[in-house]
C-alpha cells in the first residue's frame, strides 16, 4: 500500500473577490522508498502542498491518507502527533538552534519524545554518522559551513525515524558544488530505504529524484509534462 495517497485535493483561498485554487483537485500516490521531486515555478502551490503532505494543513475537500490514516479527519493535536512520528522535514535555511551544537540539534527532537538521554546520544551520533559528520558533533552552527548546516539538519530530520523525508528547497541557500554534495546524500539516504519527498523550483536539482511531478496553477502532472518542457 502507497505511503501515501492523496485523491481529489482542493485547497482554495479567498483574497479579496477573487477565489484562489492553490490546490486544484491534486491526486497522487507516493511508494515507501521513493524519491520524488515537486517542482513548480513560485506561486505554483507548492508550499500548499508541502504543508499538506507535512501535516501542517488540512485540505477543504478530497482526501489524504498518510499511511493509511485519514489527515483531513484528525484535530489539531492528533495531526501533531502523527506529524511528529511520521515527517521529517528539511528547510532551505536550516533551521537549526544557533546556541546548541550539532549533536544536541539531533537530540531534540528525540528529547521532545521522551527518548532517554543515552538513547538520544545513540541515535544523534548514528544520524550525524549517516550524513558524515560525526566529527563535528560538538560544533556550533555559526562554526560549520552552510552544506554542513544542511547536513546536521538532515541528521536532525532522521533522528525520530520518520516514514517521511519532506525537503522544502533544501539546496536554495547552498552554492552548486555544495548543493550536489547534498543531493547525493539524499540519494545514499534513498538507497537506505528512506522515502524522500523533495519540493524546488529547480529542474537541474528536481532531476537528480527518481521520479519528477511538476505543479502548476495547483494543478500535477507526472513526468514534469509541459512546464519542464518550457524550462
Ligand atoms: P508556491 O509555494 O509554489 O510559491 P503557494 O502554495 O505559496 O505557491 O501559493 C499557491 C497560490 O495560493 C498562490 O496563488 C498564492 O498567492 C496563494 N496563497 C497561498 N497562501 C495563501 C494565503 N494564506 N492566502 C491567500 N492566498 C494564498
Ligand atoms: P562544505 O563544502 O562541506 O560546505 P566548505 O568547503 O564550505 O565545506 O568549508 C570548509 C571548512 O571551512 C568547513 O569544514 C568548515 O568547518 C569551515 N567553514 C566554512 N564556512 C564557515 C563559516 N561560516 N564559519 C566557520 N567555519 C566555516
Amino acid at each position: 500500500k502507497p505511503i501515501i495517497q492523496i485523491s481529489n485535493l482542493m485547497k482554495t483561498y479567498r483574497l479579496g473577490g477573487e477565489t484562489v485554487h492553490a490546490l486544484n483537485n491534486v491526486s497522487i500516490e507516493i511508494e515507501k522508498g521513493e524519491f520524488i521531486a515537486i517542482i513548480g515555478p513560485s506561486g505554483s502551490g507548492k508550499s500548499t502542498l508541502m504543508n499538506m503532505i507535512g501535516c501542517l494543513d488540512q485540505p477543504h475537500s478530497g482526501t489524504y491518507l498518510l499511511d493509511g490514516k485519514d489527515i483531513g479527519k484528525l484535530n489539531d493535536n492528533q495531526l501533531a502527533t502523527i506529524r511528529n512520528r511520521k515527517i521529517g522535514f528539511i528547510f532551505q535555511n536550516f533551521n537549526l538552534l544557533t546556541k546548541l551544537t550539532a549533536l544536541e540539534n539531533v537530540e531534540l527532537p528525540l528529547l521532545y519524545a521522551g527518548v532517554s538521554a543515552k538513547e538520544r546520544r545513540e541515535r544523534a551520533l548514528e544520524g550525524l554518522n549517516k550524513v558524515g559528520l560525526k566529527e563535528r558533533a560538538g560544533h556550533l552552527p555559526t562554526q560549520l559551513s552552510g552544506g554542513q548546516q544542511q547536513r546536521v539538519a538532515i541528521a536532525r530530520a532522521l533522528a525520530g525515524n520518520p516514514a517521511i523525508l519532506l525537503a522544502d528547497e533544501p539546496t536554495g541557500a547552498l552554492d552548486s558544488k555544495t548543493s550536489k554534495e547534498i543531493l547525493l546524500i539524499m540519494k545514499e539516504l534513498n538507497e537506505l530505504g528512506h522515502t524522500i519527498i523533495l519540493i524546488t523550483h529547480d529542474l537541474a536539482i528536481a532531476k537528480q529524484a527518481n521520479r519528477m511531478v511538476s505543479i502548476q496553477d495547483g494543478q500535477l502532472q507526472e513526468n514534469g509534462g509541459e512546464l519542464v518542457g518550457n524550462l
